[in-house]
């Protein structure tokens, strides 16, 4: 296979068990650079636990994943995000009492030079780099559609927005591959397309996606392929059409058959 042809990322056979529970269980999959890769499946599935295991905050009990043709294994999680991997999480995790432009920046110190000693002695390394990542965390914010909240506290900002401050602060990092955990979730019809626009956007800005969501709409329309977990096993992979279609599917996870309108929240 030529270089340009591999997987921007890779996870191979990856288990993970958690005392008597078995979350993962051998499961692999191919992201393509430059692709959206849905996740989805059943509460308790394991799609969580996949993005805690690439984003080093869980090690798998077995098996390995392969990121830009080097292995991920044994690193922390600040050294994979500084190895161009960002998340969201499911539940939001925001510097509530800090503002949006704040918690942008916060995304960002992974790629910022100046030291512990330059930033408390305000060195003028340290005045430009802060300027630089002022600047970068407010055209991250007018990105997401949150120009005019860069001072707003994150608690203040309603539900939608927050996820998409999340969004914002991931980038930051300048990631190759970004995680999305369920992007989605609590958000309007509206909202919901302006999060598919934001997603196709950054897909265009050549970030691979991976993206766990229950929205099905949302998902079949974004992802090239995707991927259904259930019982922590893979059970499908494909495109969507072909997903929608495959009875292991329709059985495990649409139960209502495939039309999907039953699962909107
Ligand atoms: P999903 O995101 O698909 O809803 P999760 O990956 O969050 O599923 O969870 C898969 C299974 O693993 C669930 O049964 C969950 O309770 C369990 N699990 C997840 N994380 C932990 C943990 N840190 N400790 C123990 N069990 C966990
Ligand atoms: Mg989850």
């Amino acid at each position: 296979m030529s270089a340009a042809a591999a997987p921007l990322c890779v996870l191979n056979r990856l288990s993970k068990r958690f005392g008597g529970l078995q979350a993962l269980s051998d499961v692999s999959l191919e992201i393509r650079a430059g692709s959206v890769v849905g996740m989805i499946g059943p509460n308790g599935a394991g799609k969580s636990t996949v993005f805690n295991l690439i984003s080093g905050i869980a090690a798998p009990t077995s098996g390995a994943i392969t990121f830009a043709g080097r292995p991920l294994s044994a690193l922390r999680p600040d050294q994979i995000v500084a190895r161009g991997i960002a998340r969201t999480f499911q539940n939001i995790r925001l510097f509530a009492f800090s503002s949006a432009l704040e918690n942008v920046m916060t995304g960002q110190h992974v790629r910022m030079h100046a030291t512990l000693l330059d930033s408390l002695v305000h060195t003028p390394v340290h005045r430009a780099e802060e300027r630089r990542a002022r600047e970068r965390a407010r055209e991250l914010l007018h990105f997401v559609g949150l120009e005019g909240r860069a001072g707003t506290l994150a608690r203040h900002l309603p539900y939608g927005h927050q996820r998409r401050l999340e969004i914002a602060r991931a980038l930051a990092s300048q990631p190759r591959l970004l995680l999305l955990d369920e992007p989605a979730a609590g958000m309007n019809p509206r909202e919901k397309d302006d999060l598919a626009a934001l997603i196709e956007r950054i897909r265009l800005d050549g970030i691979t996606v991976l993206l766990i969501e229950h929205d099905m709409r949302l998902v079949m329309a974004l992802s090239e392929r995707i991927a259904v977990l259930d019982h922590g096993e893979k059970i499908a992979e494909g495109p969507p059409e072909a997903v929608r279609r495959d009875p292991r599917v329709i059985e495990a996870y649409l139960g209502a058959g495939p039309h999907t309108e039953r699962q909107e929240p």
